[in-house]
């Protein structure tokens, strides 16, 4: 195999999904939602799949004309700055296409790239592959309880710190998966000048865009003062229509950094599935209609998610693990530090306290979670193996009784 797998073969996705499946645990670890997208998106998909030839042959290699002519109508009103589709739009297979596509083309060998802890996992692996070298930088509990996602910070004397010549580029991911930090202006400003002083690029991962509650309100870093320029925005439509298994996503920035990324998905995707393309060409042309207003499905699911958060919050806190309350996406991180479990002879003592505390729920408790330090370097996981994430974008009867009667009472 080649040298730039090696330390990459494990996966907390295969893995615990694996494991959740096996044992027919109720699944509240791989963020997804378990009910079905809304009717206007559905009926677009069908739409596109019976809409004669051309949904079922090839189209544009980075995008097709009505989606990439979307965003950046869209997008171009969010961020303030006039978008070109054909320039500075990439459609991918999902986010995790966009991202890869953006380490491949702008990471080359040596170059440093600061990742902010917790992060979503892949960022590791995909710094790895391009050559790059993992710069950890971890948010900080405030001290104090720490009850609400806001209350991990980034001090910016440390971040300041993390820059050196070799710096290429910073990730950042808000709202956050796992804690669901939701990064205030104030915060993104730090951000920004450190790159604009530093000539950094800045890959901003905002899939749970659309999901912010309790009015948090998502801030994209490119519209700040000098960040267009330098920022890579990426989206998912699987996030933003609960529709994950599309696996539509899109990287938005600069011709000039963008027009790397479309060399590296010419050379090994060259297009995304159509129909599906037009579909959230669709969707989205459905909700820019409406936006803002009641009736967009924008509005609509944070309120319903919303209600789900401060439903498995409750049923936590019940059982004895205290949750950080999500200021936005899918996730709630929750502190198992008070509860006892027998991990028995099946579970590895020399696993983290939170991998040994999951696979306990999974096999015995039939509740499947994500342990939080799968999203840290393993300098640093040891310091949070006391929390584990729960998804609550699910339907909820099944798992929260479960958290509610079968964990609490034994
Ligand atoms: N980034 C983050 C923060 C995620 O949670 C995910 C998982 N959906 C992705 C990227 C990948 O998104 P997609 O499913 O569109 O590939
Ligand atoms: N983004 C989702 C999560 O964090 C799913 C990741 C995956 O399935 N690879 O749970």
């Amino acid at each position: 195999h080649a040298r730039r797998l090696e330390g990459i073969d494990k996966n907390i996705w295969v893995e615990f999904t694996q494991l959740a499946a096996d044992y027919q645990a109720v699944n509240l670890g791989q963020g997804f939602p378990d009910f079905a997208p809304p009717k206007f998106l559905q009926e677009a998909f069908c739409k596109a799949v019976s809409g004669g030839g051309l949904m079922h042959q090839y189209t544009r290699a980075f995008g097709h004309p009505s989606l990439v002519t979307i965003l950046a109508q869209l997008f171009g009103r969010l961020v303030g700055h006039e978008i070109q589709p054909l320039e500075d739009v990439l459609v991918t297979i999902g986010a995790y296409q966009a991202l890869f596509c953006t380490f491949q083309a702008l990471v080359d060998e040596g170059d440093e790239v600061i990742i902010i802890e917790p992060f979503f996992d892949c960022y590791q692996p995909m710094v790895k592959m391009a050559g790059g070298k993992q710069v950890y930088m971890p948010l900080r509990p405030r001290g104090g309880s720490n009850l609400s996602s806001g209350d991990w910070v980034l001090c910016a004397e440390e971040l300041a710190s993390k820059f050196t010549a070799k710096t290429k580029a910073i990730v950042i991911n808000t709202p956050n998966n796992p804690t669901g930090k939701v990064y205030k202006t104030e915060e993104l400003q730090v951000i920004a000048d450190l790159c604009i002083k530093h000539d950094v690029v800045c890959i901003s991962d905002e899939v749970y865009e659309w999901l912010t509650y309790d009015g948090a309100k998502h801030v994209k870093i490119a519209s700040l003062a000098g960040m267009w320029e330098r920022t890579v925005t990426i989206g998912s439509a699987g996030k933003t229509f609960s529709a994950t298994g599309l696996k539509v996503g899109w990287a938005i920035g600069p011709s000039r950094l963008i027009k790397h990324l479309k060399t590296v998905h010419q050379n090994s995707i060259y297009h995304c599935p159509t129909a599906a393309q037009v579909a959230v060409a669709e969707g989205f042309q459905t909700e820019y209609d409406r936006l803002g207003h009641p009736e967009s499905y924008f509005q609509q699911l944070p309120t319903l998610f919303t209600h789900k958060r401060n439903k498995l919050a409750a049923c936590l806190e019940i059982a004895g693990l205290r949750p950080t309350l999500p200021e936005g996406g899918y996730f709630m991180i929750a502190d198992i530090s008070s509860v006892s479990f027998d991990s028995d002879d099946s579970i590895s003592q020399d696993e983290p306290l939170d991998y040994r505390f999951v696979k306990w729920l999974i096999k015995k408790k039939g509740l499947a979670a994500i342990p939080v330090s799968a999203f840290y370097s393993p300098e640093h996981g040891k310091e949070v193996q006391n929390y584990v994430r729960f998804c609550f974008t699910k339907v909820e009867e099944k798992g929260l009784q479960l958290i509610r009667h079968r964990y609490v009472s034994l």
